[in-house]
C-alpha cells in the first residue's frame, strides 16, 4: 500500500492541493479530503471497475468509426494516430478544441501542432469565461490569490455562480467559512452576499440575497457604482428588479469592508452583455478601493482551464482562439472562437481533446462536428465520442500522468502521479501526430 500525500485533485478550479490518497496494486482506493465531484474522478477513473466508483466510462482502446451509427472497430495506437494525422493534414482548416482537462505540457505541444497546421486552436473558456479575458484585456484585474482572500476578506461576494454545487470546497478552504491568519473567526467574521437571479444553494447560506432580474446584471453593478460615488439621487426605486434600499444597503457594506472580495461566474459571463458585465464589475471594484482593499476573481470550472489561457498567452501573445491560418498567431473572438468558425462553415476537420464539445456546444456546432472527420483525444467516453471518427485514449492527467496546472486566482501547482498509467499520455501522441502530420506533408 502506498500513501501520497498532497496531491492536487484535478477537477475543478479550486485545484484543491491537500488530497491524500491511498494506492493498493496501482488502483485507488481512497481519497481523502476531495469532495464529492473529486472523489468520484479520482476513484472513478479505474478501468477495472473493483472497489471503484465506476463514474466516467474510460475508454480501453484506440478506436475508429465503422458506420455511421456509434459503431467502432479497435485498432492500435499507431493507426489511431496515422488516421489522425491524415485527417488532420488533408484538412484546410482545421479546429482544434478542448485542453481544459489536461496539463500545461500538453496545451504546449498542442499549440505547436495548431503551428504546424495552420490551424485555430480554442479552448473551453470561449463558452465560459471567454468574456473575462476581454475585460481583463481592457480593464485590468484587481485579483489576489485565495490565500490572501482566505486569511484577509470579512466580505465575499458570489455574483453568479454556485460554488456548493459547481466547487464544492471553495467556501470552507477560502472563502466564507475559511479560518485565517488576520479571519480567525471564519465564517462569523464574515459578511456573505449573494447575487443571482434564483435563490441557489450559496444564495441560501448568504447574509444578504440580492434577487436580479435575469440579464439585468450591468444595470445593477452600473447602480451600485452611481450609489458608491455619492449619486445615488439618480439611481431609480428600483434597478434590474432590486429596490434600491437594498442596493444602498450592499454599498454600504461593501465600503466598510476591511478587505473584499468578488467571485463571479458563468451568471455574470454569459448572461446579457456578457464581457462589459465584467468590464463594469471590475471597475466597481476599482471604485471600490477608493474606500478600502477590494479584489475580483472569476470561478474558474475545470481544474486546467485557466492553464491553457496561461500557456496560450506566453506562446502566441493571446488567451484562446488563435487562427494560425496566417502563419502567425491572429486572434478576435467572434470571429476565430470554435463556434463562430462552426457557424460560418468554415471548418472542413477538427480534434477535440481533453474536454466534451458534444455535450456543451449549441445545436448547430455540434450538427456541423458530426458532419466532418473529427479526432477525439481523451481518458473518458463522452457525447464527443459519439460523434468521432478517430478516438484516442489517453492516461489521465493529475491521476496518471504529473504537470502543471493554473488554480483559478493565477497560482500554478504541480500536480501528482497516483499510479501508473495503462495508455499512452496526451503529450506522447500529440508529439507523435504532429511527426506524422510532418511526414506525411514532405517536411
Ligand atoms: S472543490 Fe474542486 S478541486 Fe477541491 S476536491 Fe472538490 S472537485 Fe476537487
Amino acid at each position: 500500500m502506498n500513501v501520497i500525500t498532497d496531491a492536487l485533485c484535478p477537477f475543478c478550479g479550486c485545484l484543491c492541493d491537500d488530497i491524500t490518497v491511498v494506492v493498493e496494486d496501482n488502483k485507488i482506493i481512497e481519497a481523502k479530503h476531495a469532495c464529492m465531484l473529486g472523489s468520484a474522478k479520482i476513484l472513478g477513473h479505474c478501468r477495472l471497475g473493483g472497489n471503484n466508483i465506476e463514474t466516467h466510462h474510460t475508454i480501453k482502446e484506440p478506436m475508429t468509426r465503422v458506420d455511421k451509427n456509434s459503431n467502432f472497430k479497435e485498432v492500435s495506437y499507431d493507426e489511431a494516430i496515422n488516421e489522425a494525422a491524415e485527417i488532420l493534414a488533408k484538412s484546410k482548416r482545421p479546429l482544434l478544441y478542448g485542453w481544459a482537462s489536461a496539463s500545461c505540457e500538453v496545451h504546449k505541444k498542442g499549440l505547436l501542432l495548431a503551428e504546424e497546421l495552420g490551424a485555430i486552436i480554442d479552448n473551453t473558456a470561449s463558452v465560459c469565461h471567454g468574456p473575462t479575458g476581454l475585460a481583463t484585456h481592457e480593464k485590468g484585474s484587481p485579483s489576489a490569490t485565495l490565500g490572501q482572500i482566505k486569511n484577509r476578506a470579512d466580505v465575499i461576494v458570489f455574483w453568479g455562480c454556485n460554488p456548493v454545487q459547481a466547487h464544492p470546497r471553495h467556501m470552507g478552504r477560502y472563502s466564507s467559512f475559511a479560518r485565517g491568519f488576520f479571519s480567525e473567526k471564519g465564517r462569523k467574521g464574515r459578511k456573505i452576499i449573494v447575487l443571482d437571479v434564483r435563490k441557489t444553494d450559496t444564495a441560501k447560506m448568504a447574509d444578504e440575497y440580492v434577487e436580479i432580474q435575469q440579464g439585468s446584471d450591468y444595470l445593477v453593478i452600473s447602480a451600485l457604482r452611481a450609489i458608491l460615488s455619492g449619486h445615488a439621487d439618480v439611481v431609480p426605486a428600483s434597478v434590474g428588479g432590486v429596490l434600491k434600499d437594498q442596493l444602498v444597503k450592499v454599498v454600504e457594506t461593501l465600503k466598510t469592508a476591511k478587505f473584499g472580495a468578488i467571485f463571479f461566474g458563468m451568471g455574470l459571463t454569459q448572461s446579457k452583455s456578457r464581457y462589459k458585465n465584467i468590464d463594469n464589475a471590475v471597475s466597481l471594484t476599482f471604485d471600490l478601493n477608493s474606500f478600502t482593499k477590494f479584489v475580483i476573481t472569476p470561478m474558474r470550472g475545470h481544474y486546467n482551464v485557466t492553464g491553457f489561457n496561461q500557456v496560450c498567452t506566453w506562446e502566441t501573445g493571446f488567451t484562446t482562439a488563435v487562427d494560425f491560418s496566417r502563419g502567425l498567431p491572429y486572434y478576435n473572438p467572434g470571429e476565430t472562437a470554435a463556434n463562430d468558425v462552426l457557424n460560418r462553415n468554415e471548418v472542413d476537420a477538427a480534434m477535440v481533446i481533453a474536454a466534451d464539445a458534444a455535450a456543451h456546444f449549441p445545436a448547430n456546432s455540434v450538427r456541423r462536428l458530426a458532419k466532418m472527420p473529427l479526432v477525439q483525444i481523451d481518458p473518458h467516453w463522452s457525447a464527443t465520442t459519439e460523434i468521432a471518427n478517430v478516438v484516442i485514449p489517453t492516461a489521465i492527467c493529475g491521476i496518471e500522468v504529473e504537470g502543471t496546472a493554473y488554480r483559478m486566482d493565477g497560482v500554478s501547482l504541480r500536480l501528482r502521479k497516483m499510479i501508473e498509467p495503462t495508455h499512452l499520455t496526451d503529450e506522447e501522441v500529440l508529439e507523435r501526430i504532429t511527426q506524422r502530420v510532418k511526414e506525411l506533408r514532405g517536411e
